[in-house]
């Protein structure tokens, strides 16, 4: 039976190295790592995400403001509140909740937001960065999947991955982070063809499609590593159930290590939103620092 690798209990690791860099900030240099959250309308999936994330940075000792704002908010007050929270320096990272109401463009609010602030890590400056290999704020979801690989692969290099999914927030980001550490990557999504034969060679699976129990163990191979960032609502005997987009029962019986749903990546996501906060305050700080000079005074 595959190894599980429990997205709780690493993710209050990743919490516990958070509260101490957050009281580190606030001992030496009194700054308190706050996290700015706006929410536009009333999206059900969209409400729990954001108390989840509100909940957590206050356990971790953080600030956490949430901006509820109305279904009918237009662009123009939107972008204005991310201009506020831009120039407002008690607030070191901006989150606005995806998906936005059809009539708001989310790239144009993505792209308001300060880089700096950008704990989701959607900027274009910020993906721009990823994709040449150079520090930046990285996205969440994928961070927390690297962590979770990094404990159970300690030698990444030179494996073989399979990223299932390209979108913006998890593939491609996924991508550039397992390249970064030094994996052979493909990327499959829907139009990928013999799609399970690719899987079948790889070292690690990362299943990111949002298709119910789409990685079975056919596409498997023994003793691969599979991380499943799948969320699927499902209906199962009348109950409403989370499942992944991986065949859990099945896959775990093939796979060497695997991550479940709900209680794996999904933790992490929010943890790494957290670490990234009190990255963004750390560098904020440091920028504000007066420069060292160049050469030593006399
Ligand atoms: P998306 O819809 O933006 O992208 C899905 C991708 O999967 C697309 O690139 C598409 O080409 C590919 N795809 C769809 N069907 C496929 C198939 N049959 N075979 C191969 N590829 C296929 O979704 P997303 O935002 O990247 O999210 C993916 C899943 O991850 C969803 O279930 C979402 O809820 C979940 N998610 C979880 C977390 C977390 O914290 N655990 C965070 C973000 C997203």
């Amino acid at each position: 039976m595959a190894q599980l690798i429990d997205g709780k209990r690493l993710s209050n690791q990743v919490l516990q190295d958070v509260a101490c860099e957050v009281e580190r900030l606030r001992s030496e240099h009194n700054v308190v790592p706050t996290l700015a959250v706006v929410l536009v309308g009333e999206d059900p999936a969209s409400q729990v995400y954001v108390r989840n994330k509100v909940k957590r940075a206050k356990e971790a000792g953080m600030g956490s403001i949430l901006h509820r704002l109305d279904a009918g908010t237009t662009q123009g007050e939107l972008n204005r509140l991310i201009d506020r929270l831009n120039h407002d320096s008690q607030v070191h990272g901006i989150l606005v909740q995806l998906p936005l109401p059809s009539h708001l463009d989310e790239d144009e609010v993505i792209a308001a937001i300060n880089p700096a602030k950008d704990v989701d890590g959607f900027h274009p400056l910020n993906v721009g960065a990823l994709a040449a290999g150079q520090a930046s704020l990285v996205p969440c979801t994928p961070q927390g999947c690297m962590i979770m690989l990094h404990r159970v692969m300690p030698e990444l290099r030179g494996k073989h991955a399979v990223v299932v999914g390209r979108s913006n927030i998890v593939g491609k980001p996924m991508a550039a982070l397992l390249l970064q550490a030094d994996c052979t990557v493909t990327m499959a999504h829907s139009r990928t063809q013999e799609i399970e034969s690719l899987c079948r060679n790889a070292d690690i699976v990362i299943a990111a499609a949002g298709r119910p129990g789409l990685v079975g163990a056919d596409w498997i191979k023994p003793g691969a590593t599979v991380i499943d960032v799948g969320i699927n609502a499902v209906e199962v005997e009348g109950t409403r159930k989370l499942v992944g987009d991986v065949a859990f029962d099945a896959v775990s019986r093939t796979a060497g290590a695997i991550t479940p749903v709900p209680g794996g990546v999904g933790p992490m996501t929010i943890a790494c939103l957290l670490l990234n906060t009190t990255r963004a305050a750390r560098q904020q700080l440091a920028s504000l620092a007066p420069p060292r000079p160049s050469v030593s005074c006399p």
